[in-house]
């Protein structure tokens, strides 16, 4: 078991900067969490207090209900993986990955036995007499996995540990330590800035901005169902689209207008009662969509006619089986996100709709998520 808890976790420095403030999260035994949010979000600082590499100012961090605050890094039963590997450049793959186990006076056999079933694991089976710098990349990055693998802790920590791969490896790696958490059976808690490996990797994610946890869910329901407009814009990419819209009642009917601007977008039955109820009908929102809810199927078209309205592509990137196209739509500009069979170039003048039912409303001072 490896439950590891944050309660009430905050951290300021030395400077007197607070850089983690009151962080509650209950990562359970076996789970693959993700901590992700931009740099200088506090998720590094974070997951140096779980390691005992940094002091906690105040809050109780515990791993399977004991209270370890005070616990040296050496006996919380953890390993930590870092972004720069940290390998020893002198010592060959094997001795790298039976330096900590030798440490602790373990008997040579048992040590081959585990440094065997890593490099196993790992498939660094032929690669145990090279030094690192003879490795590449990727390599030395199983190699700091392998290490800390030998050592069979119940938490892996790791910090950016594919920010120095090239975007193929670090596909490949994804996919690798995602089999690995699976094959351990332990609990990952994993930082990164890139939405894209905390969508792909965690069964729930935690996104920070300025020391304060924003939202902790599943993936998906990050990206269907975001807390807040920093939710919204950092989960997806490209990310979601906002527009300013007055909310107003019109023959009957609840319409989202665009501030200052002659464009209307008919609000449905269920969203509009909805906002009625909280009282934002005559109000300013931010409307949230996400790039593949703008369509421009003559089908799609003929069905919304009153989310209908016309664009014009400034920029189109070709993605192969998609197109993104940056639009300027009154003045903002959106990001639309096509079939790739599509032919759309700069210049092109677009009639689009929006898909109403899938759009998201935010408070416009809190920036909270109204629906
Ligand atoms: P990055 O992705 O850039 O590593 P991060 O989200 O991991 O960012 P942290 O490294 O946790 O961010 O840092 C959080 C904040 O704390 C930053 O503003 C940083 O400048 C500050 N900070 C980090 N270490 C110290 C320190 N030793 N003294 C003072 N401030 C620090």
């Amino acid at each position: 078991m490896a439950k590891v808890q944050l309660k009430d976790i905050c951290k300021s420095y030395d400077n007197g900067f607070n850089a983690v403030k009151n962080v509650n999260i209950d990562i359970e035994d076996k789970e693959f969490i993700v901590l992700v949010g931009p740099s200088g979000c506090g998720k590094s600082t974070t997951l140096r207090m779980i390691a005992g590499l940094e002091s906690i100012t105040s809050g109780e961090l515990s791993i399977d209900g004991k209270i370890v605050n005070d616990v040296e890094p050496k006996d919380r039963d953890i390993a930590m993986v870092f972004q720069n590997y940290a390998l020893y450049p002198h010592m060959t793959v094997y001795d790298n990955m039976s330096f900590a186990l030798k440490l602790r006076k373990m008997d040579k056999a048992e040590i081959d036995k585990k440094v065997q079933a890593a490099a196993k694991i790992l498939q660094l089976e032929n690669l145990l007499d090279r030094k690192p710098k003879a490795l590449s990349g990727g390599q030395r990055q199983r190699v700091a996995l392998g290490r800390s693998i030998v050592r069979n802790p119940k938490v892996f920590l790791m910090d950016e540990p594919l920010s120095n791969l090239d975007a193929k490896l670090r596909t490949e790696m994804r996919a690798q330590i995602s089999k690995l958490h699976k094959d351990l059976g332990a609990t990952f808690i994993y930082v990164t800035h890139d939405q894209v490996e905390a969508m792909t990797m965690g069964d729930r994610i935690v996104v920070m901005k300025d020391g304060i946890v924003q939202q902790i869910n599943q993936p998906k329901v990050l990206y269907d169902n975001p807390a807040n407009k920093f939710v919204a814009g950092f989960i997806g990419s490209p990310q979601m689209n906002f527009i300013e819209v007055d909310l107003m009642e019109k023959d009957g009917q609840t319409v989202a207008k665009v501030s200052g601007k002659d464009v209307e977008f008919l609000v449905p039955g269920g969203k509009a009662a909805y906002l009625k109820e909280k009282g934002y009908i005559g109000k300013k929102v931010t409307l949230g969509v996400r790039p593949e809810d703008i369509h421009k199927e003559k089908v799609f078209l003929d069905m919304s006619p009153e989310s209908a309205f016309d664009a014009k592509v400034v920029i189109r990137e070709l993605m192969g089986s998609e197109i993104f196209a940056y639009l300027d739509f009154v003045g903002n500009e959106l990001i639309a996100k096509f079939d790739g069979r599509n032919d759309v170039s700069p210049g092109d003048e677009l009639r689009l709709a929006l898909d109403m039912n899938r759009v998201h409303f935010f408070d416009i001072e809190t920036e909270e998520s109204i629906l």
